[in-house]
């Protein structure tokens, strides 16, 4: 299946992939669109990062603009879709963390017919997911956040075209200004799939957020990280790097949740 061909064709001149034959997903009408709906923002899977980065229905969940925005440079954004990027299951990818920080679904179809997915359960290692061969991702469905909730995701980068070394998501909903009845916190890049930062929403999750709290949900989620050493940075390095992320994050989402416009932009090495 070729939908933006921004992993595939590099993985075929690699040589890593070398598929005995491409079905072109371009040509498949009404599969790239964003609608609202009462309780989901459907996206279809064709749709492009760039068309969700400009969305207004979009731009209601800010955190997924936070995503889409950041994704590489506006070439791989123009071409890439978000359907591509759940099917590659990359443990880099930007969009499986705030997807599952969001409880999104997918919707695939195939020999068996429709079913649907929580995306926590659909990535169940790097690089794969439940779909079967003959299967495709038609729809990813994004329950619209209520009121008093908000998110924000922030991933640190080495520069603009590559992955993130480290990013976390976070998901908050409050009852007032100060108090958390639910929370999620999600990390990529420090582990083979998304890792749930469990006892870090824990820690948020029934709390008043005091300056305490949040650093609570930062230390566990550097502890709920498990990152590889690589050109990117050493095991320490990208802990730390989950701790200051978290807290921005967290920050963000908070004041978001208060109801104040808050830009999030990824941190760049060197800015
Ligand atoms: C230079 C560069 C930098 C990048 N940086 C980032 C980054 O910072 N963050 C990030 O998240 N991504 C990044 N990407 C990847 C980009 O987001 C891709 O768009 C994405 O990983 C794959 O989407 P695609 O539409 O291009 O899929 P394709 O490359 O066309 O396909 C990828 C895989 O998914 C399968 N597939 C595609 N669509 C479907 C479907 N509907 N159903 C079932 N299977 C399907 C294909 O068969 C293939 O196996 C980068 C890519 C490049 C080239």
């Amino acid at each position: 299946m070729l939908a933006g061909a921004q992993s595939l064709i590099p993985l075929m001149k690699l040589r890593l992939s070398r598929p005995s034959a491409l079905v072109d997903l371009n040509h498949v009408p009404h599969s790239a669109y964003i609608e609202a709906h009462d309780k989901h923002l459907r996206i279809g899977a064709m749709t492009r990062h760039a068309a969700i980065e400009d969305s207004p229905a979009a731009a209601r969940i800010p955190i997924l603009h936070d995503c889409a925005a950041g994704i590489a440079d506006a070439q791989v954004r123009n071409m890439g879709t978000i359907g591509g990027s759940v099917a590659e299951a990359d443990p880099n990818g930007d969009w499986a963390p705030v997807l599952i920080a969001l409880g999104a679904e997918v919707e695939s179809i195939g020999p068996g017919g429709r079913r649907t997915v929580p995306i926590s359960q659909f990535i169940t290692d790097a690089f794969t997911t439940v779909l079967g061969r003959a299967d495709l991702i038609r729809e990813i469905r994004v329950p619209t956040p209520g009121a008093r909730c908000a998110g924000a995701y922030i991933a640190f980068k080495r520069c603009a075209p590559v992955y993130p070394t480290a990013s976390v998501a976070v998901q908050v909903k409050m009852v007032d200004e100060d108090f958390c009845e639910d929370a999620s916190v999600v990390l990529g890049c420090v582990g083979l799939t998304p890792v749930i930062a469990g006892e870090a929403a824990g820690a948020l999750r029934g709390q008043a957020i005091t300056p305490h709290a949040i650093e609570r949900t930062a230390e566990a989620a550097m502890a709920a990280a498990d990152p590889q050493a690589d050109l990117r940075g050493s095991v320490d390095y990208k802990r730390l790097l989950i701790g200051a992320l978290t807290r921005r994050a967290l920050l963000a989402a908070l004041a978001r949740a208060r109801g104040d416009h808050v830009e999030v932009s990824h941190e760049y090495v060197g800015r």
